[in-house]
């Protein structure tokens, strides 16, 4: 609990932090460096996450192999390629709350996307349409409108909006949208959260209704993995994609994960793009012409994995499973809950708080929208040695990570914030 009382006194961060048990984890990242040599102060995990100090050690130990082993690397050395990925998948799994088998590591999040909508936005003359966030994420349109434009069916998007004068979606209302137009609506996609509010859902109770309805159901968790608790296979959703640039830190443009439900494991019916990686372990150097799938989301696999890219992400999953996610969540609820007491604290901030309030119903990240403000508010902040995501037309994306971030980092941000917004 964070005691009121004491929220304007930068001792009591340090009461804080002197409290958390997982303080000394930020040691274990590369915080950037201002000219001046101090450390930037970080608020951008759901964008890059920092650079774990090592990555380095497990990048060179690939590049190692490569230099003495050559081709041998796939079956020899430190850490055989050939089942480099397999350490990371079961991480991977445990962490999204999902079987063994409903997890691979492939490509990244769109082409994934795309991948997975192949597979499982099949539409019939009735049932053609996919059910959106109003506020998805770009490349999720554009790769969703694609498909449907493909099928021939471009008037197949519909919508979820908030109603009038708010901002977050009812769970209430996106029932009754899956009540009503149900029937039509061949899958549900959307992002948990929400990348520009924040917003969770409550994804059992999403899936099991979408498919009471007879649609097929996928989420975005490009904000949710490392980020909050999840337990996928539990939901019943069909398909999940997600990056491991952003709360996973596993450098620009890394890896993506995927998660396919086992109920789809053995289906062979399901179109599908693929690739020799997806074949049987057993035949894939044997290369059959017939294509024989390994049975769950590893059958998806289209080519071989680029080592040197998973090396990052092995060193980071290290962290995540020494920390554990339930540790993880208890400070993030702790640590943004702090973040949100000091900005509601400052007198006429003029500050909007559209993530929601309650701590279940969001991640770390708090979306802020300041009055009257422009993109100078953010850039003043900026040039005080603060790293933030700034977002069209007038949000500000606050994301405090539990791995790296304190709460004295918490508390000089506020106070940056608060000059910012009094000059
Ligand atoms: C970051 C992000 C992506 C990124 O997609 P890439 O294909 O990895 O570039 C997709 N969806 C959401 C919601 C994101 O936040």
């Amino acid at each position: 609990m964070i005691d009121i009382e004491q929220l304007p006194n930068k001792d009591y961060a340090r009461i804080l932090d002197n409290q958390d048990p997982l303080r000394s984890f930020r040691n274990h990242f590369y915080f950037p460096i201002k000219k001046n040599g101090e450390p930037y102060l970080y608020f951008c995990g759901n964008s890059l996450g920092l650079q774990p100090k090592k990555a380095k050690v497990a990048v060179e130990n690939v590049l190692k192999d490569w230099k003495q082993l050559g081709v041998e690397g796939h079956f020899e050395g430190n850490n055989p390629w050939i089942h480099y990925h397999e350490a990371i998948s079961k991480t991977m799994a445990q962490l999204v709350g999902a079987k063994p088998i409903e997890v691979a590591i492939m490509n990244t999040l769109t082409i994934n996307l795309h991948m997975l909508l192949v597979s499982f936005y099949t539409p019939t003359q009735q049932r053609y349409k996919i059910l959106v966030e109003e506020d998805i994420f770009p490349s999720d349109r554009y790769a969703i409108n694609s498909h449907l434009e493909w099928h021939g069916h471009r008037d197949g998007l519909i919508e979820l909006k908030a109603r009038p004068g708010e901002v977050l979606l009812r769970t209430g209302d996106i029932d009754q949208v899956l009540e009503r137009q149900g029937h039509e609506i061949a899958l549900v996609l959307l992002g948990n959260p929400n990348y520009y509010t924040g917003q969770t859902f409550d994804l059992k109770h999403l899936a099991t209704k979408a498919h009471e309805m007879g649609c097929l159901v996928g989420f975005d968790l490009a904000h949710g993995v490392g980020n909050i608790p999840l337990e996928l296979h539990d939901a019943g959703i069909d398909f999940g994609i997600w990056c491991t640039y952003k709360y996973l830190n596993a450098g620009p443009g890394s890896i993506a994960g995927c998660f396919i439900h086992e109920r789809h494991a053995h289906n062979q019916d399901l179109p599908r793009l693929a690739g020799w990686w997806g074949q049987k372990h057993e035949s894939r150097f044997l290369m059959p012409n017939q294509f024989d799938p390994i049975p769950g989301a590893e059958g998806w696999q289209v080519s071989n994995l680029p080592i040197l890219s998973l090396a990052p992400i092995l060193a980071s999953l290290e962290i995540f499973e020494a920390a554990g996610m339930l540790a993880l969540r208890k400070k993030s609820i702790l640590l943004t809950g702090y973040l949100e007491k000091l900005i509601l604290n400052l007198r006429n901030s003029g500050i909007k708080i559209i993530t929601p309030k309650n701590p279940e119903e969001r991640g770390c990240q708090l979306s802020i929208q300041v009055q009257n403000a422009d993109k100078s508010l953010f850039e003043k902040i900026s040039s005080q040695g603060v790293i933030l995501d700034w977002r069209e037309p007038d949000v500000i994306r606050v994301a405090p990570t539990p791995l790296y971030n304190s709460f004295e980092d918490v508390y000089d941000f506020v106070e940056i914030l608060s000059t910012c917004l009094h000059k």
